[in-house]
């Protein structure tokens, strides 16, 4: 039996054990965060994300469509607020094409469980990878008692985000080209609790978007009937909002139909005290050393969120990989070798869409081209 090291136990390095366990693989999984199941709270990125066609492909392939998706909720198109309170749906695609929204952390925990159902299948968490040997298979973690162990495997997937340890020994150790940049916008996380009587505030199949050309906010709707808003903005602008008259006269003169949604006294303290969290954009190749290492997901591309792409791309990536594994009789070397040739094409090219997809956003959808276009379209 085969045997493989997946570093990371985020949405992709879960999907992926769910994959390689699948495939027979004897699979020992890593995470240096504590098993997001047993906490109350997990802070990290964004609480929901999108979920589009080739992500629910991957879900599909280990059996875990239905279940994903019984807890999602579709949005069919975006719906753009004008500052005057207007607001104007536009679709998507054609009227049953949707993407949907879904909790980040309810779709980590089913990947994690339906991975750990394979009795070949063995979780270690809170080891944070410390170093790689790409010439014995080995890889050191540290525990959170401070001691280090050592695993030795076929295979080393580092699955393990955009700040990767394992793309970091892959850098020191072989030619490697990378490049990363942050985007002057920085985002923040706001709760838009349910209207009274226990409803959705706003329209509940869509995505909704307060385009203001240099910045905006948008929103998903969660099964609670809340929406999570992120604010999206350069850094520039947010490190003036530090007084809760600052952040008052702000919101009321872009996103005031927000306010009374949102609940004056819970923005203007949040925003104000927040910090907003950067945005890297990630490109690098090969994605893979010899016939012993990859990595997959944020940790081979990690890029900007306007595109809604970064999890299922990632996603995509366990099937491409899947797919080779097949056409060369789970081969490690002929895999890994082709999977860098054709999937290293594919991720940049996301990659630059996701940064051209933010002017889209927050400043196409309001011009009048774009209007027309969509109108045509939808005809
Ligand atoms: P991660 O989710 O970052 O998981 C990496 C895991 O590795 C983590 O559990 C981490 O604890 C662990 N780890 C890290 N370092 C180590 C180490 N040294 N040792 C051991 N373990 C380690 N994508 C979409 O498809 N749709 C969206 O709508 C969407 N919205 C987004 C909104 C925001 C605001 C942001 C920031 C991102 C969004 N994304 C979206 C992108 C998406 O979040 C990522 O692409 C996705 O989380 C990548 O999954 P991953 O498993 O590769 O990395």
């Amino acid at each position: 039996m085969k045997s493989v090291i997946i570093v990371g136990g985020g949405l992709v390095g879960a999907l992926h054990a769910c994959f390689m366990a699948q495939r027979g693989f004897k699979v020992d999984l890593y995470e240096m965060r504590p098993d997001i199941r047993t906490l109350e709270v997990v802070r990290g990125r964004s609480i929901n994300l999108s979920l589009s066609a080739r992500g629910r492909e991957a879900l599909r392939r280990v059996g875990l469509e239905d279940i994903v998706v019984q807890t999602g909720i579709p949005m069919y198109a975006r719906m753009i607020h004008d500052v005057d309170g207007t607001r104007r749906p536009i679709p998507y695609g054609k009227k049953d094409q949707y993407i949907m929204s879904v909790d980040r952390r309810h779709l980590n925990e089913v990947l994690l469980t339906e991975a750990e159902k394979v009795p070949n299948v063995t979780m270690h968490f809170e080891h944070k990878v410390m170093e790689c040997d790409f010439d014995k298979g080995t890889v050191s973690f540290r525990k959170n008692d401070g001691s280090v162990v050592t695993a030795t495997a076929d295979l080393i997937v580092g699955c393990d985000g955009a700040f990767s340890g394992v793309r970091q020994q892959i850098m020191k150790k072989t030619l490697f080209d990378y490049e990363q940049v942050f985007i002057p916008h920085g985002y923040m996380e706001l709760n838009m609790p349910p209207a009274a009587g226990d409803h959705f505030a706003m329209e509940v199949n869509y995505l909704h978007i307060w385009a203001r050309n240099e910045f905006m906010m948008i929103a998903l709707p969660n099964q609670d009937k809340t929406y999570t808003c992120t604010l999206f903005m350069p850094f520039d602008i947010f490190r003036t909002l530090t007084t809760k008259e600052a952040v008052r006269k702000f919101f009321q003169d872009t996103f005031p139909d927000s306010i009374p949604l949102l609940g004056e006294e819970y923005v203007t303290e949040t925003v104000s005290t927040s910090k907003a969290l950067p945005l890297i954009s990630v490109k690098c190749s090969p994605y893979h050393v010899k016939d012993k290492a990859v990595i997959l997901g944020d940790a081979a591309h990690a890029m900007v969120p306007f595109y809604g792409q970064g999890m299922n791309c990632g996603f995509e990536d366990c099937i491409v990989f899947d797919d080779l594994l097949n056409k060369h009789n789970n081969d490690i070397g002929a895999t890994l070798a082709e999977y860098t040739e054709t999937r290293s094409v594919d991720a940049k090219a996301i990659v630059d869409l996701a940064l051209y997809n933010y002017i889209e956003m927050r400043e196409s959808v309001n011009s009048r081209m774009f209007l027309l276009r969509k109108k045509l379209d939808n005809f």
